[in-house]
């Protein structure tokens, strides 16, 4: 049983590692025919160094780490500059891959240099073609907080229930029945 979760274990990395792999495929060819982005020079995203938050982050999405003693501010960043590009790893499930290929999109343009969120920056994100796939955050901000929940507040009357991170401890109550929740803890896999 052990050999088995060992295997799977292994596997599962290797797995992440190649759908970051094909997301950035995906992405960069996506860009190379993004108008607002013809002239740029796309080639070294390909060695951007890639990987995964941790898997309990909720609120980070996507991070672009510039090397260390990089100024921020500086206006010729290249993806030279570049320590990681990272997704959260419940971002690469099926059910989310599109949100995935944003964030890639949205921390790639960081990677070339467009560092801050200004106007410009925003301008550009905007061209992302999948419309649609922004928004997707909110959904995945409210799946990884339910993902995370330790306990499940429970109406004892109409048996309506919620996740969150803390205990209720009698302060909230049912909004139809009007009687307080109860706190069960959830055991965590
Ligand atoms: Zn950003
Ligand atoms: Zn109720």
């Amino acid at each position: 049983m052990r050999d088995i979760q060992h295997i799977i274990d292994g596997d599962n990395g290797d797995i992440l590692k190649s759908s970051l792999e094909y997301l950035r495929f995906r992405v960069i060819g996506i860009m190379s025919k993004m108008e607002s982005l013809s002239g740029r020079n796309l080639k070294p995203l390909a060695d951007v160094p890639l990987g995964t938050l941790r898997k309990n982050a909720t609120r980070l999405h996507g991070v672009c780490r510039y090397n260390q003693g990089i100024d921020k501010r500086r206006t010729d960043l290249s993806p030279l500059d570049v320590k990681e590009v990272a997704l959260h790893p419940e971002s690469l499930k099926n059910e989310w891959i599109r949100y995935a290929e944003f964030l890639m999109f949205h921390e790639f343009l960081h990677a070339l240099g467009f560092s801050g969120h200004n106007r410009t920056f925003r301008q550009l994100e905007s061209h992302w073609p999948d419309t649609g796939a922004k928004e997707m955050g909110i959904e995945f901000s409210k799946y990884l907080r339910q993902r995370n929940a330790k306990f499940a507040w429970k109406c004892p009357n109409c048996y309506w229930q919620t996740k969150r991170s803390m205990r209720a401890a009698g302060r909230y109550i049912c909004r139809t029945c009007r009687v307080k929740l109860v706190d069960f803890a959830l055991t965590i896999d």
